[in-house]
């Protein structure tokens, strides 16, 4: 049955997930719009890690991001550190605007229509999903950690699975003009965050705060031996920016013609710096699921392709929500070929 309608996919969010999803629908024939209200280039806090097998990913969507060559992951505490090079190829600190400006441009020139609306609301039937005005055969929500996709689909999970508030976490994220010391993304764990350096080139550093609520930025790094110093010592170059909290949970990622991708399908955590790989996996296997005409194989995609986030994450937030938290740098320190290997799971 052929049904009139304006696009076959919509894809509401045009942060790097949606706008890779937009990209991979195109590489397979399909037309796409965005939907996403903020202007380019958009900016977002972030780790900006992208780890080894987000590179390749990108580059089959035939994008190449300027940024910092990262060798691998170095775990510190106030007197010790454990470095891990990355055995899956090297990662790349990117700047999110630089990001972002790099998938809108590739998306535009395969084709992609843009819309500036917000999507508020929508509707499906057997045969399409309409949102702000725009009739799709299909819809991807990927419309971030808030995502009103996900609520309005009904995909939520309860009230009763919600982290307490005392565990939930937040993330904050500034930039300094600074030589990098070395090609690894520095991690500093202390009793109540942790502090993610990462090189993003041009001797610019992008420096993330994770913790609970209430975090207090200039405080929390001043706190920190080894880096207090350097940041003292460096300019700032852009805004504080702050998300959270991170663990959003869904009860499943697609209802009928509308599949969740990114974020919005349910995050855990920023602490292992694996969310944009994550999401490219995600658009890749849901565009597929779409080529084929049949959605509901998505479910058992994301959840095979998002396994080791779910478990190895979620195990070491949960460590580090707990007594064991000042023993993880200690462990990894005393067995570096575990934390190599837990590294190297989330890596490719
Ligand atoms: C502090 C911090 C550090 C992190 N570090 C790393 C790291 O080092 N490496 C890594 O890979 N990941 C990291 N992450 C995770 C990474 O930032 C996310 O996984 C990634 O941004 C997800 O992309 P997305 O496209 O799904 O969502 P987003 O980037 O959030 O994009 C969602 C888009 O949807 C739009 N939108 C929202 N509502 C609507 C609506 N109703 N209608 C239309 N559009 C809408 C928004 O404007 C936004 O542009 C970190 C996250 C945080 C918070």
């Amino acid at each position: 049955m052929s049904v009139d309608v304006d696009v076959d996919v919509l894809v509401v969010g045009g942060g790097p997930v949606g706008l890779a999803s937009a990209i991979e629908a195109r590489l397979h024939g399909l037309s796409a719009t965005v939907m996403e209200p903020r202007d380019a280039a958009i900016d977002k806090a972030c780790g900006e890690g992208l780890m080894p097998g987000a590179i390749p990913a990108l580059a089959r969507l035939g994008v190449d991001p300027t940024g910092f060559p990262v060798r691998g992951i170095s775990y510190r505490d106030a007197t010790r550190r454990v470095d891990h090079v990355f055995a899956s190829g090297e990662g790349r600190g990117v700047r999110r605007t630089t990001l972002h400006a790099t998938l809108f441009e590739r998306a535009r020139e395969l084709g992609v229509q843009f819309s500036t609306a917000r999507v508020q609301s929508l509707e499906q039937d057997g045969a399409s999903v309409t949102a702000a005005g725009v009739r799709a055969r299909y819809l991807i929500g990927a419309d971030g950690l808030h995502s009103t996709i996900r609520r309005l689909a009904g995909l939520e999970r309860t009230r009763a699975a919600a982290t307490p508030a005392a565990d939930r976490r937040f993330g904050l994220r500034r930039h300094f003009r600074m030589e990098p010391e070395s090609d690894f993304i520095e991690v500093y764990w202390t009793p109540d965050v942790e502090a993610y350096l990462t090189p993003v080139g041009g001797g610019i550093v992008g420096l993330a705060i994770l913790g609970r609520r209430g975090i207090d930025y200039d405080s929390a790094i001043a706190g920190i031996p080894g880096l207090a110093e350097r940041v003292a010592a460096s300019e700032p170059v852009s805004v504080l920016r702050g998300a959270g909290p991170f663990r959003q949970r869904t009860s499943r990622r697609s209802r009928g013609r509308i599949l969740l991708v990114g974020d919005a399908s349910g995050y855990v955590d920023a602490i292992t710096g694996e969310g944009i790989r994550v999401g490219l996996a995600q658009s890749r296997l849901a565009i597929d699921c779409l080529v084929a005409e049949d959605p509901r194989r998505y479910e058992r995609s994301w959840t095979s392709a998002t396994r080791d986030f779910r478990l190895i994450t979620g195990g070491l937030v949960l460590a580090s929500n707990s007594p064991l938290r000042r023993a993880i740098v200690p462990t990894a320190a005393m067995a570096p070929a575990l934390f190599g290997l837990v590294v190297e799971r989330l890596a490719r």
